[in-house]
């Protein structure tokens, strides 16, 4: 029998769960369902900056993608390196894989907006071997100092105080401590700097709650540097700018945290993008190819509320799949009613380190050990949605302090 092929670039949120959900709503001779991913783990990229930071291990949010998916998806472990939509095809480094209905879900990548040597000399908090690399990068700093003395070596410089630099910042505050435990260092010969471009700090949240991050952070030891820009980033550290003020701030650390951007293989397959990201149809097809949809961090979609597009978040990645593999559905089957896609926020919690976080939550402000429980609720609810109680009771976060 000739069935459709859907195949399915990147298993992120987006990726994952539109798998997950067609193996469900498909039978094995309705569609040949494949799979591909650079690695053979899915990774929850929401929980990146703890693995970064060192306060949770990385095996702990890493999944073996083999293990949620049943015989009705192929599993191919290889890297895409381009599209070729007018050939209905994908390439990967090892290979070529043709499609009927493609589903585009490669997910972000770290975004420099060319500011002079960050991709040389920064780290990014991007993916599981990044986040080592930062780890394993600040452990050796440390135990360098035991020998060398140098201040620069405790300095570390955490660009953005974004979403992702505010998290790793609380992440951060806890660790540091243990580090001048584990390497005998004094607490004082550390420096944590925050310096951020725009005059705020969490653009986006409420003004009492950014107070209350900022205010925790400032006693765990941050220094922020706010409407402050970085220049350029060398092997000794950052330059940095406030208006006319030019400052050199030596640092052995740097941690970009400041830009992401949708998959560059976007914009190399010639979709129609803007930083890796496509505006997709009400569907989430790519509205000059109806045989392919793109979803996460790789898709926009506007709010209606504001004009403007929301902001890419695994929520929002995730209610995607499920409506793309609905369609999917349909399309497969030649029968039924596409469904349109419509966000139901249900809110953003941001974590200040593993036992403190404030954020919305269906309309509410929480704080402090309230906002922290359900930030381990909403970690463990992604895993529900991927992997079924099993996966959580295997890598939920249970621990509430
Ligand atoms: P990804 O999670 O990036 O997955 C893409 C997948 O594609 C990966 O598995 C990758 O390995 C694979 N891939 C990429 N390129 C290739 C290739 N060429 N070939 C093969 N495979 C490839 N969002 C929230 O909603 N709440 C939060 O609290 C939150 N916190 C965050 C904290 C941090 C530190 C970060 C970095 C992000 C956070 N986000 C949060 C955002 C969220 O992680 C992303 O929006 C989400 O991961 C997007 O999902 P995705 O499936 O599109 O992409």
């Amino acid at each position: 029998v000739n069935k459709p092929k859907v195949v399915i670039l990147g298993a992120g949120y987006a990726g994952l769960k539109t798998a997950v959900d067609l193996q469900k709503k498909l039978g094995i001779n309705e569609a040949a369902i494949t799979l591909v991913n650079k690695n053979s783990y899915h990774y929850e990229s929401t929980w990146l900056h703890e693995a970064a930071a060192g306060t949770l291990h990385h095996d702990k949010m890493c999944v073996d993608i083999k293990s949620l998916l049943n015989s009705k998806v192929t599993f191919v472990q290889d890297t895409v390196t381009d599209i070729k939509k007018d050939e209905q095809k994908v390439i990967l480094e090892n290979g070529e894989l043709e499609y009927d209905y493609l589903v585009v879900s490669l997910g972000f990548e770290s975004e420099t907006f060319g500011i002079k040597g960050l991709k040389e000399h920064a780290f990014s908090i991007a993916n599981i071997n990044a986040c080592r690399e930062i780890r394993e990068h600040m452990e050796y700093m440390f135990s360098k100092y035991r020998t060398e003395q140098r201040d620069e070596l405790l300095t570390i410089v955490v660009g953005g105080a974004g979403f992702t630099g505010i998290e790793f910042l609380g992440e951060l505050g806890n660790r540091i401590p243990q580090l001048c435990e584990e390497y005998a260092v004094p607490r004082e010969k550390v420096r944590l700097i925050c310096v951020e471009a725009a005059p705020m700090v969490l653009p986006g949240f409420d003004s009492d709650l950014v107070e209350y991050a900022v205010a925790h952070l400032e006693k765990k030891g941050v220094e922020f540097k706010i409407g402050t820009a970085i220049k350029e980033c060398t092997p000794e550290g950052i330059v940095v700018a406030k208006g006319e003020e030019v400052e050199e701030i030596k640092a052995a650390t740097v941690v970009w945290a400041a830009g992401v951007r949708g998959s560059s293989l976007v914009e190399k397959a010639g979709f129609n993008a803007v930083r890796g990201r496509v505006m997709v149809t009400g569907d989430l097809r790519l509205p000059e190819d109806d045989k392919v949809f793109i979803i996460g961090d790789c898709a926009a979609i506007m709010n209606p509320e504001n004009d403007r597009p929301y902001p890419p978040t695994a929520q929002i990645a995730l209610q995607e799949a499920e409506v793309c593999a609905k369609n999917v559905a349909v399309l497969v089957r030649g029968k039924g009613e596409m469904t349109e896609f419509k966000f139901d926020n249900k809110g953003t919690v941001c974590s200040l380190g593993h036992d403190d976080a404030m954020g919305v939550v269906f309309g509410k402000k929480i704080y402090g050990w309230k906002a922290s429980f359900m930030k381990k609720v909403i970690d463990n609810r992604s895993l529900f949605l991927l992997g079924g109680a099993g996966l959580v009771m295997k890598k939920g976060k249970f621990k509430v302090f």
